[in-house]
C-alpha cells in the first residue's frame, strides 16, 4: 500500500514553569499513522490533546522529540532545517482566514509573490491564468478576486482562497488545522465538500484536524481520537464513531467540544489545570474521568490493542 505520508512513534517533549518549578510535558506520546494518497484522515479531540502540535511536527514549525516524520518515502530528518513543507508538497489552511491575511494588503499580492517564489510563471499572463485555473477549483474567479482587500470578503470566501493559495503550488499533502470553526454552520459544509471533491479529482491526501466529529463523519475515511497526546482510538470513521470502544471517544461523541475562536497557533503551551493534571498522570490519562475506571487504570499505561481492525488503548480490550 502507498503511503503518502507516514508518522511514526512521534514523541515531543515541552519543559514548562520557571527554573524552580520546571515539568516535563509529553504533548504528543507515540503517535503513529499514515495518510494514502487521496484519502483524508481526521485528526479529532478537544482542544489541547495533541493534535495542532502534531501538525505543527509534520509541517517542520516544530522539532520532535523522538518518532519520524516519512512524507513522499523520505524521512523529514534527512531534509532537517529547511523548509520542506513546502518544497516538498506540503500545504497548511489554518483556522482563521483572516489571521492568514494582513488587511492591509490586497490578497492576490500573496498569489503572484507565491508564483514568484516556486519560479511558476514567466509572465504576468501565466501568473493570472495559473491563479484563475486555482481558485476555479474553490469556486471563484481571477475577476472576482483580483486588487480586493481581505474585509472585502466574506469569511467562507476568504476560507476559499487560503485555500486555493495553499493549493497554487500543487501540493499533494494539505494539513488543514480546524479549517471550518470559524465559518458559518451554512458555509460549512461547502467547504467540506470542496475537500472531498478536491481528494477525488486531485489525489490530493488531507490531513483534517477538527474538534467536529459530524464533519469528521462525513468528509474522512479513517479517524484517529487523541486525548492528552495519545491516539486512543483509530479506525475507519464508520466503526470508531457508530460503536466507539473507548470511553472517551463515547463522552466525545456526546458532548463534542466547542474549538476556541480566540486560540491561534503559537510556540506557548497554555494548558488548564485539569488539563495539565490528565498530562501528568502516570496510567492512563482518561482515569480521573472514565466510568469504567479500575486500579490498573491509575498505574499502568495501557497499551494499544487490535479490536475488529480498530485499535484501542484502554484496559477494557484484550489482544
Ligand atoms: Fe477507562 Fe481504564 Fe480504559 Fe482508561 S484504561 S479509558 S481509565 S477503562
Amino acid at each position: 500500500m502507498e503511503k503518502l505520508l507516514e508518522v511514526k512513534t512521534l514523541t515531543k517533549v515541552f519543559t514548562m514553569g520557571s527554573i524552580l518549578s520546571r515539568v516535563r510535558l509529553t504533548a504528543t506520546d507515540n503517535v503513529s499513522f499514515f495518510i494514502k494518497p487521496g484519502e483524508i484522515f481526521t485528526l479529532a479531540g478537544e482542544s489541547g490533546c495533541g493534535k495542532t502540535t502534531t501538525a505543527k511536527i509534520i509541517l517542520g514549525f516544530e522539532e520532535p522529540t523522538s518518532g519520524a516524520i516519512i512524507h513522499n518515502g523520505k524521512d523529514r530528518a534527512e531534509t532537517k532545517g529547511k523548509k520542506v513543507w513546502q518544497e516538498e508538497g506540503i500545504q497548511a489552511i489554518f483556522q482563521d482566514p483572516f489571521g492568514t491575511f494582513n488587511p492591509l494588503r490586497v490578497v492576490d499580492r500573496y498569489f503572484f509573490e507565491t508564483l514568484q517564489n516556486f519560479k511558476m510563471a514567466k509572465t504576468k499572463r501565466e501568473a493570472i491564468d495559473l491563479i484563475d485555473e486555482t481558485l476555479q477549483l474553490v469556486g471563484l474567479t481571477y475577476d472576482e478576486f483580483a486588487g480586493k482587500y481581505p474585509s472585502e470578503f466574506s469569511g467562507g470566501q476568504l476560507q476559499r482562497i487560503s485555500i486555493a493559495r495553499a493549493l497554487l503550488t500543487k501540493p499533494n499533502l494539505l494539513i488543514a488545522d480546524e479549517p471550518v470553526s470559524m465559518v458559518d454552520a451554512s458555509l460549512r459544509m461547502s467547504i467540506v465538500n470542496l475537500f472531498k471533491r478536491l481528494k477525488e479529482e486531485t489525489d490530493l491526501g488531507l490531513l483534517y484536524i477538527t474538534h467536529d466529529l459530524a464533519t469528521a463523519y462525513y468528509v474522512s475515511e479513517r479517524i484517529a481520537i487523541m486525548f492528552r497526546g495519545n491516539i486512543v482510538e483509530m479506525g475507519s470513521v464508520e466503526q470508531v464513531l457508530m460503536s466507539p470502544r473507548h470511553p472517551y471517544t463515547q463522552l466525545l461523541r456526546e458532548s463534542i467540544p466547542e474549538a476556541d475562536p480566540k486560540k491561534r497557533w503559537s510556540s506557548a503551551i497554555t494548558l488548564s489545570e485539569l488539563e495539565h493534571e490528565e498530562y501528568m498522570r502516570t496510567g492512563c490519562k482518561f482515569a480521573g474521568r472514565c466510568p469504567h475506571v479500575m486500579e490498573k487504570c491509575k498505574l499502568e499505561m495501557p497499551a494499544d490493542v487490535l479490536v475488529d481492525n480498530t485499535l484501542v488503548k484502554c484496559h477494557l480490550y484484550k489482544g
